[in-house]
């Protein structure tokens, strides 16, 4: 269902209004973790200021070391539901199991499926039975063959509205986080009619290489970038080197202008 070979035109999702799909690119922006009300207000109006219109922001953090901050859940949810409220923004955020979505569909306008999720066959399952998009995110060390089957779980179940995301994957380099697969962009864009987006900051983990990466993933086809921003990077609670302060993501959003139609 989700190949090119079934539908040939791209899939065009509208989110209140706002299109991802068929050259209708997007920025998705927030912090890491949702942290507090003042925090999130204050990455929120900086979106507002650049025009971006997609609030991402993580209440359930799916954590390495189980010592890790783990999110605010529920609560987390309430302030980014009170934040894109105030802001006239759109609701973008994670959840890591079936029972969260109840919560889901009382606070969320589109769910992430984050990358440690992505066979998490149960929950690919429930999202397909959701009536709101679906952000899935490429696994760690997904192939292409598998992520695109990771989608096919939520679309035939119901759900349609499914936008996948390059991550970037395990390799032996060091240099970045995670490697950027930029060919994946093109590739998912022929296989599939699905919206490709590409996540910068868990990509590299580098606010250096933001600018290019974000670049390159546009000019390779991608239909939107997810970065995290965050007023005050240095005390975030989780992921603080890469996340964007106010002036990176003002420059980021300057330097992408000419790439967003
Ligand atoms: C995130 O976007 O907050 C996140 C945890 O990303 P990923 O699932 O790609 O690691
Ligand atoms: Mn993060």
């Amino acid at each position: 269902l989700v190949s090119r070979k079934i539908k040939t035109t791209d899939t065009v999702i509208d989110i209140k209004g706002l299109k991802i799909g068929a050259n209708n690119k997007v920025i998705i922006a927030g912090p890491c973790a949702v942290e507090t009300y003042e925090q999130t207000y204050a990455a929120a109006e900086n979106l507002k200021k650049q025009g971006v219109r997609m609030l991402r922001g993580g209440a359930f953090k799916p954590r390495t070391s189980p010592y890790d901050f783990q999110g605010l859940g529920e609560e987390g949810l309430q302030i980014l539901r009170k934040v894109a409220d105030e802001l006239d923004l759109i609701v973008v955020s994670e959840i890591v199991s079936p029972y969260d979505m109840e919560a889901a569909h009382k606070y969320i306008d589109v769910i992430q499926i984050g990358a440690r999720n992505m066979q998490n066959f149960e929950l690919l399952k429930v999202a397909g039975e959701a009536s709101i998009p679906i952000i899935l995110k490429r696994g760690l060390a997904a192939t292409l063959d598998e992520f695109m089957f990771a989608a096919e779980y939520v679309v035939s179940h119901g759900n349609s509205n499914v936008i996948l995301c390059e991550r970037g994957i395990r390799t032996y380099e060091r240099a970045t986080r995670n490697t950027l697969d930029i060919s994946a962009v093109p590739i998912l864009k022929q296989e599939s009619h699905l919206p490709v987006i590409v996540d910068v900051s868990h990509s590299t983990g580098r606010k250096d290489i933001v600018i290019p990466t974000a670049k390159a993933s546009l000019a390779a086809g991608a239909d939107g970038i997810m970065v995290e921003h965050h007023p005050n990077p240095p005390v975030a609670l989780c992921d603080a080197a890469q996340q964007l302060n106010p002036a990176e993501f003002e420059q980021l959003c300057e330097a992408l202008k000419p790439f967003l139609s």
